[in-house]
């Protein structure tokens, strides 16, 4: 769990439902992404707060679905206290506004969660304009002695988010995190189908860079892969690959041709922060299982030892500014081999 200074830290934490991601690029720079919960307990607050004792410099809602939305609220109002000089920049993936629109947009999340971390950051907009951060295709924010690009969503496919029965994936907030050269790409849950998201950013992203990590797009789901966004990053030097699982959809699923599989033809594993299982029957210690076996498993598999307290249900990645990948497993973390 401990800082690595002077490398990028890259923390995948997922339970079993939610998914909060962190990225520390050195010196000062702390990305927050989305957020969990387990056993009544939120995750962010507790990384920031209790674990690294450090204020984010970026906190991200990905898209508005509620998985994603545990915790953000509570670390938007502890680190935007009155009397502090500069606030963390607040981002998300806001609804446009509409002609006519009374400024009810702020009910238009079908998550309640997700409409109060709207609420709170719009408030903070107001009262700090430089705390917002709007990611739209193309643009770039410094963070540490790096940067960030934010990949997807593009301002045209915005246009259509919000009608009925929309799906926030299409337009979930990917981002690419550049460091000494090097390239983190963050998927979040922006899908393929529908909405072709991974061929759009394809098609707008001249730029290549060694891409050393992806953190897999929505749980490694079928739907959210593109191969050629996997085939361009295997074809580079090897690429870590991580991602979290989602139980009550059952991701990723391990079948022949199924996500995971498609997943391990581009590298010879795939890093899970945990089973696509209920967090209490999550692992204390690291496991390691072939992609087939998983496969044949019908019922939850059961812990070895019951699941700790947080931090759990993460993997933390280390890159050195020369490009060199260490994974240090948190409990219940799982590796998935080829085969
Ligand atoms: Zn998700």
């Amino acid at each position: 769990m401990k800082l690595e200074a002077g490398r990028l830290n890259l923390w995948v934490f997922g339970p079993g439902i939610g998914e909060f991601v962190v990225v520390h690029v050195p010196p000062d720079g702390w990305l927050s992404i989305d957020g969990c919960s387990a056993d009544a307990q939120e995750w962010p607050l507790k990384f920031f707060r209790d674990q690294v004792g450090v204020a984010p410099t970026h906190i991200l809602m990905t898209h508005p679905h509620a998985d994603h939305a545990r915790g953000i609220r509570a670390l938007v109002e502890h680190f935007t206290p009155h009397g502090r000089v500069t606030w963390p920049r607040l981002g998300v993936v806001a609804p446009p506004r509409r002609k006519g629109d009374s400024g009810a947009s702020q009910d238009a999340f079908d998550s309640r969660l997700a409409n109060g971390v709207l609420t709170a950051v719009k408030t903070r907009w107001r009262r700090q304009p430089a705390s917002k951060w709007t990611p739209r295709a193309g643009q770039r924010e410094p963070l540490g002695s790096g940067e960030v690009l934010t990949l997807s969503p593009a301002k045209e496919a915005l246009n259509q988010a919000g009608e009925q029965s929309f799906d926030w994936n299409r337009v979930a907030t990917a981002l690419a995190v550049e460091w000494s050269g090097h390239r983190v790409v963050l998927g979040a849950d922006l899908v393929e189908k529908p909405g072709k998201g991974w061929s759009a950013v394809l098609g707008r992203a001249p730029v290549v860079r060694k891409h050393v990590i992806l953190k897999v797009a929505h749980h490694g789901s079928l739907e959210a892969q593109h191969e050629a966004l996997l085939k361009r990053l295997a074809g580079e030097d090897a690429v870590t690959l991580v991602t979290t699982p989602f139980a009550s959809q059952d991701l990723p699923r391990f079948g022949r041709s199924d996500g995971a599989d498609l997943l391990l033809k581009h590298s010879d594993k795939l890093l899970l922060s945990g089973l696509p299982q209920a967090f209490e029957t999550q692992n204390r210690r690291p496991r390691q299982w072939r992609r087939s076996r998983l496969a044949l498993q019908r019922k939850p598999i059961a812990p070895d030892e019951p699941v700790g307290d947080f931090p759990s249900n993460y993997v933390h990645l280390v890159l050195s500014a020369a490009g060199k990948v260490k994974a240090n497993y948190g409990p219940g973390s799982v590796i998935v081999h080829r085969g």
